[in-house]
């Protein structure tokens, strides 16, 4: 380890993002990347492998897979704490994620065209879409979707079962909008439908951006690129701050098996950790000049808009007794996961042609969960660090429902959608009835706002907190990831949206 380590890339973090990218920029056998992960490689074990483990890991809490860490008392909903982590292992957040594959509806890519530019126009994010997956599904648009990309999607169940039905029927006619076979076609953004679209193999094994770039093709167990690919990937490694020659990122600092070392860059530093990318930006001297100084950290770029922003959607829950000689899944698919679901338009009328919220259908032997996800919250909050040490917990404030409109929004979601699909499910089959909230609390607006707050729950779609954007629009990175105020340092993950990854121009061979 004493020999200098140089690269012309360096990568932080191997998560849906980073495991991408250090794959594809060393397709062609001369570019050579270091790809630094925390965790480990655990696509063997079997709660990694075993889709039926992905709602389990999110409920029961393995830490053996996950960053340890919990967010700010959330003033909204009644100062409770959540969850701040992610997946701390190869493929981040998508070993152990719920395994939904949503590609973003053309409408929200035409605002980030708007904003960005023609290289995130709806017909572009298709085509990369189509690139990356391997759909093992039926659609009813067959030019949008791929079949030899290294990601493979798999719909399931193919045979829906009487409760996916039942719910899917109840909700159109609830809502007046008809079943969709496939929701990632973009010309069927909303409705209900009996399928999701898992990161599955045909197998229903669990797919994670690790046993799609970085399989035994690409990479050794020990992380060594194979056929001649320059890839180098150090696990158990825990970059601490990026190193900056003048105001060029020149290589990070990073903590490896106990061990501190310096690795460089010849072009690039690429940081794709997720919800820890602020952290990693600020103790590199990039964010708010007056909290570097009070951290004691050198200020290389001073940019406000860092960790600002952070916005992540609202998640609430409707219960119903359901009919027990109905199966939740089919007994010959157990890794179909989930029963039944809709994206739907704010209720209330509001930008109709716009996915505001999300239903998922949960369910168990005579019970039927609707999880309720609100998409468009208007809510913001913000991650600090505390001190110029790697090792302290930033302070990750989500800020739910500090905007009132967030709690206007969610209660018109049960007083408008909840309650009619609970009339229509009752219609169609008497044994399901809506338990929880009970139908009184809907008709109260202050007991359904005590309600909401009690039910709150978390998810892990946190997204915005390095905003990408001009500098004057708030943005920390332009539409190439590109991160403002100093030169060879991309952000690449989901914090600042999703970056096109075939989009990252590999320089000339040199
Ligand atoms: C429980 C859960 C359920 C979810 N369900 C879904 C779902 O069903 N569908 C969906 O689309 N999304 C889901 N998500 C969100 C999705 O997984 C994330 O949006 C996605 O993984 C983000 O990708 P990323 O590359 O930005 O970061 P991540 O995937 O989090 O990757 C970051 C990587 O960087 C590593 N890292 C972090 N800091 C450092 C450092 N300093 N040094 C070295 N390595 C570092 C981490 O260990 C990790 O491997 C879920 C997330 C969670 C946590």
């Amino acid at each position: 380890m004493n020999r200098k380590l140089i690269f012309d890339y360096i990568v932080v973090g191997c998560g849906a993002g980073g495991a991408v990218i250090a794959k594809t920029l060393t397709d062609n056998n001369r570019t050579s990347v270091l790809l630094l992960e925390a965790g480990e490689k655990r696509d063997k074990d079997q709660p990694i492998r075993d889709s039926t483990f992905a709602l389990k890991l999110e409920e029961q809490f393995f830490p053996e897979y996950f960053w340890q860490g919990e967010g700010v008392p959330q003033q909204g909903v009644d100062d409770r704490t959540f969850e701040w982590t992610t997946g701390r292992l190869a493929g981040g957040g998508s070993s152990i994620n719920g395994e939904q594959y949503v590609r973003p509806s053309a409408a929200v890519l035409r605002e980030w065209e708007k904003l960005l530019g023609p290289l995130w126009s709806p017909r572009r994010a298709v085509r990369r879409f189509k690139k990356l997956e391997n759909y093992n599904g039926r659609t009813s648009n067959a030019g949008a979707r791929g079949r030899n990309g290294r990601i493979d999607i798999r719909q399931a169940p193919a045979n829906p079962t009487g409760m996916a039905r039942k719910l899917t029927a109840a909700i159109e006619q609830a809502t007046g909008l008809s079943e969709i076979l496939d929701y990632n076609d973009p010309k069927t953004p909303l409705g209900p439908f009996t399928r999701w679209q898992l990161y599955q193999h045909p197998s229903g094994r669990r797919e994670s951006s690790s046993t799609a770039f970085l399989s035994s093709d690409i990479v050794t167990p020990s992380g060594h690129g194979v056929k001649g690919r320059k890839l180098q990937v150090f696990f158990k490694s825990t970059a601490m701050r990026v190193l900056f020659s003048n105001k060029r990122a020149s290589g990070v600092e990073f903590l490896r098996e106990g061990k501190c070392l310096k690795a460089y860059a010849r072009k690039k530093v690429i940081i794709s950790a997720g919800i820890n990318s602020p952290q990693l930006l600020m103790l590199s001297g990039i964010g708010p000049a007056a909290s570097l100084k009070k951290a004691r950290i050198p200020v290389v770029f001073h940019n406000p808009n860092v960790g600002k922003r952070l916005r992540n959607h609202t998640l609430n829950f409707a219960v119903f007794r359901a009919n027990p000689n109905d199966r939740p899944l089919p007994s010959n698919d157990p890794n179909a996961l989930y029963t039944g679901g809709a994206l739907l338009p704010d209720p209330t009328g509001i930008a109709p042609n716009r996915r505001a919220v999300q239903l998922l259908g949960i369910a168990s032997e005579g019970m039927l969960t609707l999880a309720i996800l609100y998409m468009r919250p208007k809510s913001r909050g913000s991650i600090n660090i505390q001190n110029n040490d790697p090792l302290t917990i930033v302070l990750a404030d989500e800020g739910f429902l500090d905007n009132s409109d967030d709690m206007e929004a969610v209660k018109n979601i049960y007083k408008i959608y909840i309650k009619n699909i609970a009339a229509q499910l009752a219609a169609i089959d008497p044994s399901y009835q809506l338990v929880s909230p009970a139908p009184d609390v809907i008709d109260d607006d202050s007991r359904l706002e005590q309600f909401i707050r009690e039910n709150f729950g978390h998810n892990h779609h946190q997204q915005s907190f390095l905003r990408m954007a001009p500098l004057k629009n708030g943005g920390v990175v332009d539409r190439r990831g590109n991160v403002h105020g100093v030169k060879d340092l991309v952000v690449a993950d989901a914090p600042s949206f999703r970056l096109p990854w075939t989009e990252i121009r590999l320089p000339p061979p040199t």
